[in-house]
């Protein structure tokens, strides 16, 4: 491993990606950047276009990419399929994907509100899809491998409005620490752990009420004064993929201006 190009050699699986904002494309060009070769999805036909554009002229024409809707099997068993006629060995996957339908209560108003239905679509969409891709991904892991999750601090305390998703994130770091439990214990173990980003202006981050005013409240509270920026969360995600965590799963890692330590 050069120090360089710690994940030089390797083949990374990035999911998520809808613009150039989004934390799988800060990810993505870090890993890219670290010598790793990447295979991404867009998700249906709404941003198939721009989502190939971005793709390929950031890394490359001939990177494959591919369909994966992540609340649907079939797609999911197609995806891997697509994999391995690009690839016999995995060694790192991203997951970077989060979903809540609008309705009374789901990423606003009264968390009681929440109906049954919007809350069955977020667990699968956001937290089962987790364990559905580690199940896909595992088998083409032969060398070991390294998963990583994006969550969010609402998982542990009480962000008002951030209401359904808190329930999916919650669902998604318990279900990571179990996949490291599940798949440790191999001769080649794969890791799995999370990253909890502080806000970062996205695409599903505009969803959440009230949004934008999380990031003054993040400049007033941090101890280093900030959220994240892509870079920073790329260069984490770089770690966590790379030889130097080969002891670390199972973990949530803030890389958030330390806001998670503060009580007030
Ligand atoms: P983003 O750019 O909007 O990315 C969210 C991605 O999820 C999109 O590519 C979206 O695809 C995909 N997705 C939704 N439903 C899907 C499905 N059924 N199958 C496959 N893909 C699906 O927003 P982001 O903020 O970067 O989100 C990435 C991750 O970071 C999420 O897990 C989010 O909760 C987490 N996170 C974000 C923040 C933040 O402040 N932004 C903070 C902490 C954690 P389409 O757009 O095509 O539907």
């Amino acid at each position: 491993m050069s120090l360089a190009k710690p994940l030089e050699g390797k083949v990374g699986i990035v999911t998520g990606v809808a613009n150039k904002r989004s934390i799988a494309f800060g990810i993505a060009k870090a890993w890219h950047e670290a010598g790793a070769k990447l295979i991404f999805n867009y998700q249906g036909d709404r941003l198939k276009d721009s989502v190939i554009k971005l793709v390929r002229e950031n890394f490359g024409e001939d990177t494959p990419i591919c369909d994966l809707d992540v609340g649907c099997d079939e797609s999911i068993s197609n995806f891997f399929n697509f994999v391995q006629q690009h690839t016999n060995r995995v060694d790192m996957l991203l997951h970077a994907i989060a979903f809540a339908p609008k309705m009374p209560g789901t990423l606003d108003g009264h968390f009681s509100d929440i109906p049954r239905e919007a809350f069955n679509t977020s667990l699968q969409i956001s937290a089962y899809s987790l364990i559905a891709l580690a199940r896909g991904v595992a088998p083409l892991m032969t060398e070991g491998g390294s998963i990583t999750a994006l969550s969010y601090y609402a998982s542990k305390k009480v962000v008002p409005n951030y209401n359904l998703m808190a329930i999916s994130k919650a669902a998604l770091e318990t279900s990571s620490m179990y996949l490291a439990h599940d798949f440790g214990g191999r001769e080649k173990p794969i890791r799995v752990n999370c990253i909890s980003a502080g806000p970062v202006q996205t695409l599903a981050a505009r969803g959440v009420g009230g949004f934008s005013t999380m990031f003054k409240i993040y400049e007033e509270r941090c101890p280093i004064g900030r959220s994240c920026s892509l870079a920073e969360l790329g260069a984490t995600a770089t770690f966590l993929a790379s030889d130097g965590a080969a002891s670390i799963t199972g973990q949530v890692l803030y890389v958030d201006g330390g806001y998670e330590i503060m009580g007030m």
